[in-house]
């Protein structure tokens, strides 16, 4: 931890811009439920006016999302996430974590637990629809059933049409290497292995990288700073094996920390590598949109586009998801209301604060219902999660897939590869 953690805040003039950006404000009308408010809580922790353990501060710290849909808009430019974060560490200090999040988090960080875990619930997800409803138990079955992968539903929406298969090969190949991080590998390989095929379509080439492992964003958003720069310093040893190649992510709250590196680890004897590092990652749809993508065959499906929170609003990454959508001829892209705003996953937050994540997710699925869409895409497996439970719990079923997933589907169906 710096001793500057809060310097992030300096910036902001209580203006209040920020308020109808933030997803529980919008949720309690509550002002310490707001960035500003909890700005505040924050200064008064940094000065020494408030005690970490103080419930107040608790309360609005935990209730926050960490979606950082304040920054954007922001005209003063507060950096909320890093003195977000700081806070969280200055806390966890002062409490022992909860037992669920010591679970998830040392169930993410040691591969001999996190392997066996993922195994028993891929094991239990054929059959999670069954049991997925609105109740607590029910809610956590749709999320495992939202892992499934939408490989056989997808045909369905192939149509005849030109074949794009004559698409010109990219001129020139660069080299990748694909992050695999923790959930992403154990219940979502569908969406890795269709990563791998739409870059390598597009003229990259992958770089292996074996002694990976998870990026530490949950435990670096719990105040866990210590596991996260740990797990910070795994992956930056293990992919300076791959050169200057570039780091694809499939997973958006990952790439946010993977990127963040150079921050998290600015003290550290890894602080050269950890720079390089971070400007080495790349969304998969940042590596695809620069290279067109290529187009790939017609799909007639209608598809509500979900911005992750950690990839539009912290990473900052807008346009390219949409390029990825709008390579694939047919595919109809629909707007609808707050867009923008967070779905409630924040990784553990929804297993920690189940009341405020679902009236967060009430909004989001409302929106999406009306939209149309005969399919949520999304670039976050947290997300995937959550609004595929959601859905199936407003008894509407509507797949919830990856960007890359219906690309990948576009692809195959123009003959570009098996797959
Ligand atoms: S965080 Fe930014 S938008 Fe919000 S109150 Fe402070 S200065 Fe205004
Ligand atoms: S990070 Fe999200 S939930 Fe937290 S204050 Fe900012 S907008 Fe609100």
């Amino acid at each position: 931890m710096t001793a500057n953690g809060f310097a992030g805040l300096d910036p902001c003039v209580h203006c209040g811009f920020c308020l109808q950006s933030c997803p529980t404000f919008l949720v309690t009308g509550d002002e310490s439920d707001s960035p500003r408010g909890r700005i505040v809580l924050m200064r008064a922790l940094a000065r020494g006016d408030l005690d970490a353990s103080d419930p107040t501060l608790r309360l609005h710290l935990d209730r926050c999302l960490g979606c950082r849909g304040c920054e954007p808009v922001c005209p003063s430019g507060v950096a909320y996430g890093g003195a977000l974060e700081h806070a969280r560490a200055v806390m966890a200090s002062s409490r022992p974590a909860s037992i669920v999040t010591r679970l998830v988090l040392a169930v993410m960080a040691d591969p001999l637990l996190r392997i066996p875990a993922m195994f028993l619930a891929r094991l239990a997800r054929p059959f999670a629809a069954w049991f997925a409803g609105k109740s607590r138990i029910g809610f956590s079955f749709g999320m495992l059933a939202a892992t499934k992968t939408r490989h056989n539903g997808m045909a369905a929406w192939r149509q005849g049409g030109p074949s794009r298969n004559d698409a010109a090969l990219p001129p020139s190949r660069d080299a990748v290497a694909v992050f695999t991080g923790c959930i992403m590998s154990g219940l979502f390989s569908h969406v890795t292995d269709a990563t791998r095929r739409t870059l390598s379509a597009n003229g990259y080439d992958e770089v292996t990288v074996p002694a990976q492992g998870c990026c530490g964003a949950l435990h670096a958003h719990a105040g866990a700073h210590d596991d996260a720069v740990a797990l910070a310093r795994t992956n930056v040893r293990a992919f300076a094996g791959a050169g200057d190649a570039a780091i694809a992510v499939n997973s958006a709250g990952c790439g946010a920390a993977l990127k963040d590196y150079a921050r998290l680890l600015a003290h550290d004897d890894l602080a050269d590598e950890a720079r390089a590092f971070a400007g080495r990652v790349r969304d998969v749809s940042e590596l695809l949109s620069a290279r067109g993508p290529r187009p790939g065959a017609r799909l007639d499906v209608t598809v509500a586009y979900d911005a992750p929170c950690h990839l539009l609003h912290a990473q900052r990454v807008a346009d390219p998801p949409l390029a990825v959508l709008d390579a694939i001829p047919g595919l109809r892209r629909v707007s609808y209301p707050e867009s923008e705003l967070c779905c409630g996953s924040a990784g553990i937050y929804s297993l920690l604060e189940p009341e405020m994540s679902r009236a967060v997710l009430a909004r989001k699925t409302e929106a999406l219902l009306a939209s149309g869409a005969d399919v949520v895409a999304t670039g976050n497996p947290g997300c995937v999660m959550q609004i595929g439970a959601g859905l199936r719990a407003a008894g509407r079923f509507v797949p919830v897939v990856h960007p890359v997933e219906l690309l990948d589907r576009s692809y195959a169906a123009a003959g570009l590869y098996d797959g």
